[in-house]
């Protein structure tokens, strides 16, 4: 790599840099050591928004309420975030995503309407 390009974008000789092609634009960047933006952690990653996560965070992130179990207003709650995640869902299916019976989804359903 030329020098002047180096010193333009702050990079030395001996940095890793990474290669990127993105449609018709190549992307050269300084190296980034591969943590996850929540805990550090380097084990299990995934990419998501230019950033990493990691698996353990991402479950945390994506099911926070699932392995919940509280008062009637929180399976309420997590009933209607089932189902706004899962719009086309049946009562059963929703019932099993939320961890209780089928007839509970629809006593629940009943409240909301
Ligand atoms: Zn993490």
């Amino acid at each position: 790599m030329p020098k002047e390009i180096r010193n333009i974008y702050d990079i030395n000789e001996g940095d890793v840099v990474e290669f990127f092609v993105d449609e018709e634009k190549i992307i050269i960047r300084k190296y980034k050591t591969q943590t996850c933006i929540f805990c550090k952690s380097t084990e299990r990653l995934t990419y998501f928004r230019e950033q990493f996560v990691c698996f353990s965070c991402v479950e945390n992130v994506t099911k926070p309420l699932q392995q919940r179990r509280g008062r009637a207003t929180d399976t309420l709650e997590r009933l209607i975030e089932a189902m706004e995640r899962h719009p086309g869902a049946s009562q059963k299916q929703l019932a099993q995503l939320i961890g209780v019976s089928q007839g509970r989804v629809s006593q629940l359903m009943k409240q909301m309407a």
